[in-house]
This record gives C-alpha cells, sequence and structure tokens, in this order.
C-alpha cells in the first residue's frame, strides 16, 4: 500500500479545493477506488472522503422528486437506497433492476450513485500491473489486443484500448437521457447529458470521462419520460448472480395501439462507455410491435461491431438479448 494524505470534510468547498491537489481522488463507497488501491494501479496521492458532504448538503444524498415529474439522485445516495425507492421503481424500473443486479448486496449498501457510474474497467490487463495496458500506463500498449479478450468490447473499440465499460447503471441511464450536475472548484454547477460523460478511447484511452481535475458529480436526473414506466434491464452473465454483464440491454418503449410511439436503447456489456443505440432506436419507432421489428433494431444496433479473437460472441449474444428485452417489455 502507497502512502497518502487522507481529508474527509462535511464542507463541499473544502473537499473541491483538497480535490484538486495533484494525484488527488474523491472516495464515496470506496469499493471500486480502494480495490484498485490495493492492486497499485490507483496510486493517489490525496483521498479525499466525500461521504461526510451529505451532512451540510442533504441533497447529495438524497433522492427528490423535480418539478415536471422527473427524480433527482444525489450522488452519495446509496446503490441500494435508489434501487428500492418506490419512485424509482414505479416511474424508472429500469434503474432499480440495473441496481439489483449489480455487484452483491453487501457492496450496494456501501456503493454510491457517484461512484457506480465512475467506476473503472474490468479488463484483466488493467488491474495486472505486470502487464502493458495504455490506460493505466499510456503508450506502454494494450495487452487485450492480441490476449485473452473474451470480456473486451465490441462497439466503441480503438487500436489502443477495447476494455468494456463494466457498469449496469449507467447503461439505464444513457438510454434514459439522464443529466448530469457537476460541481468545479471555486465554481458554479455545470449540466451535462449523461451521454457526454464517458467517451470512448480513441487514442488516449487514459482519458474516460469529460470531468475536469477536481470536479465532483453532485447528482444524476431522471428525466419525466413516459417511455420509462415500460423498461426494463436485461443482463446476461456467466453466472447467475454477482458478475459483470457479457451483454446487457436497458430498453423503455412507449406503444400505443401496437406501434412503438416511443423508444430508448442502452448496450451494456460489449462497449467501450454506457452506449445508447440511437440507430435501434430509430427502427423501432414508428413500426409495429413485432420479432421483425426487434431484429431489424439489433441488426442496427450491432452493425458497427468490431469484435477480436474471442469475443465475436458478443455481436449475437448482444442481438438476442436486445430482442429478448424487447419481446419482454411490450409483452
Ligand atoms: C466483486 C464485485 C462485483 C461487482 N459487480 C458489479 C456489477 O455487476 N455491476 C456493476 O455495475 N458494478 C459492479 N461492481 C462495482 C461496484 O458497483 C462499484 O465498485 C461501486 O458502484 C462504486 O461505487 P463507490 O461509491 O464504492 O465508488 P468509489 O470506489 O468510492 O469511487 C469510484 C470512483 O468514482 C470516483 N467518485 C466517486 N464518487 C464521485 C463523485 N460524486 N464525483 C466524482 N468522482 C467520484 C472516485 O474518485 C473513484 O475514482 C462490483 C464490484 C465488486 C467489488
Ligand atoms: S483493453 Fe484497454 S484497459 Fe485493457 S489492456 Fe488494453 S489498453 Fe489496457
Amino acid at each position: 500500500m502507497i502512502d497518502f494524505q487522507y481529508v474527509r470534510t462535511t464542507d463541499i468547498e473544502a473537499a473541491l479545493r483538497a480535490g484538486t491537489a495533484p494525484s488527488a481522488k474523491y472516495v464515496a463507497g470506496g469499493t471500486n477506488l480502494i480495490d484498485l488501491m490495493k492492486l497499485n494501479v490507483e496510486r493517489p496521492g490525496h483521498v479525499v472522503d466525500i461521504n461526510d458532504l451529505g451532512r451540510r448538503n442533504p441533497s447529495l444524498s438524497m433522492i427528490a422528486d423535480m418539478p415536471g415529474g422527473g427524480l433527482r439522485l444525489g450522488a452519495l445516495a446509496r446503490m441500494r437506497d435508489v434501487a428500492w425507492d418506490a419512485r424509482v421503481r414505479e416511474r424508472y424500473p429500469v434503474v432499480s433492476q440495473a441496481l439489483l443486479l449489480a455487484a452483491s448486496g453487501q457492496l450496494r449498501n456501501m456503493a454510491t450513485i457517484g461512484g457506480n457510474v465512475l467506476q473503472r474497467t474490468r479488463c484483466p490487463y488493467f488491474r495486472d500491473t505486470a502487464m502493458p495496458c495504455n490506460k493505466r500506463e499510456p503508450g506502454s500498449g494494450c495487452s487485450a489486443l492480441s490476449g485473452i479478450n473474451r470480456t473486451e468490447a465490441v462497439l466503441g473499440v480503438s487500436d489502443h484500448c477495447i476494455a468494456t465499460y463494466p457498469g449496469d447503471l449507467a447503461v439505464a441511464l444513457v438510454a434514459l437521457g439522464a443529466t448530469v450536475t457537476i460541481r468545479g472548484p471555486g465554481a458554479g454547477d455545470r449540466l451535462i447529458d449523461f451521454a457526454s460523460l464517458h467517451v470512448v478511447p480513441g487514442t488516449h484511452p487514459e482519458r474516460e470521462t469529460t470531468l475536469r481535475p477536481g470536479e465532483l458529480i453532485t447528482s444524476i436526473d431522471l428525466p419525466p419520460l413516459p417511455a420509462a414506466k415500460r423498461s426494463l434491464y436485461l443482463k446476461v452473465r456467466d453466472r447467475a448472480s454477482f458478475a459483470f454483464a457479457l451483454a446487457s440491454a436497458a430498453v423503455a418503449v412507449d406503444v400505443q395501439s401496437g406501434k412503438i410511439q416511443d423508444a430508448r436503447v442502452g448496450l451494456g456489456g460489449v462497449a467501450t462507455r454506457p452506449w445508447r443505440s440511437t440507430e435501434a432506436e430509430h427502427e423501432l419507432i414508428g413500426k409495429p410491435v413485432s420479432e421483425h421489428t426487434f431484429r431489424e433494431a439489433a441488426e442496427a444496433a450491432l452493425a458497427k461491431a468490431r469484435p477480436h479473437r474471442d469475443n465475436a460472441f458478443k455481436v449475437l449474444l448482444a442481438k438476442r438479448t436486445l430482442v429478448r428485452a424487447l419481446t419482454e417489455v411490450t409483452t
């Protein structure tokens, strides 16, 4: 374990100032950061514990109704609390399901919404400091390209990194069109679409988000969306529990008289970032509810897939997962 300075405060501005120190990292539930520190993958010089910020800023850990019908999830709200919230379950079932299919009960008690969406890839080479990895050490190479790449991504990949974004919640959030509120040191709030939070690796896999140094996510807003009431998260994994997705689909569909009025599609387990498929949505909207429509949407969603040696199976798996999710949500 490396030496680091530890700061814990109830004052958000003090936390933000501490967060700008060189190689500072915020810690919320710690279930990802501490894990990576133990592996020597993360080596922060300063660890800024944000768990007490909710005492002076209750909105950071609350789930609150928004004017117009949306819901605000405080960044420090625990995965468990959001998953079981009656409003989330009724108005955004896809969010509740994505959370309940993620990690374990113990982890969900500890882990936060902000930390969950910012968790880092489970690429085995990223987590093994003996192996070259462009994400961990820019310019060192990508071991997964020629190594065992069964769990890696097929969408949004580059010649520098093919690591899968691992989380479940983010797939639901990108499909719903959520908004992220971010607070920077000495600055007010800035709002971005959830879809703009994570970036594809390109030539800089070490850059994973559009957050600026020291910025803190304070909340995530779920928009009022009629389709969200009829939404579903389907996750396929190697074993029935406690495993990351090989492929997953977050779908929300508004159907009137057998015709699809609105559709939202997110894919997980197959892409380098939480993946919204506007191509699939385009194939669905205005079409009748039918297996043919769903198959067309799945083909469109995976049309740009770029598999590697061991993960070609994910293309078919993702298509089938999406078709099944759409079938279940419209039945
Ligand atoms: C065995 C195991 C199985 C798992 N299975 C799944 C799974 O199936 N699906 C899934 O989705 N997840 C899974 N996870 C991951 C788990 O859900 C995450 O570790 C957890 O959600 C992270 O939340 P946290 O609050 O503990 O984050 P932390 O570890 O505290 O932080 C994670 C990262 O986010 C940053 N951060 C945290 N909060 C903020 C904020 N408000 N603003 C800015 N930066 C912030 C930290 O600096 C850090 O870089 C699993 C984890 C384990 C250990
Ligand atoms: S896929 Fe990305 S995270 Fe994995 S070894 Fe290659 S560069 Fe590193």
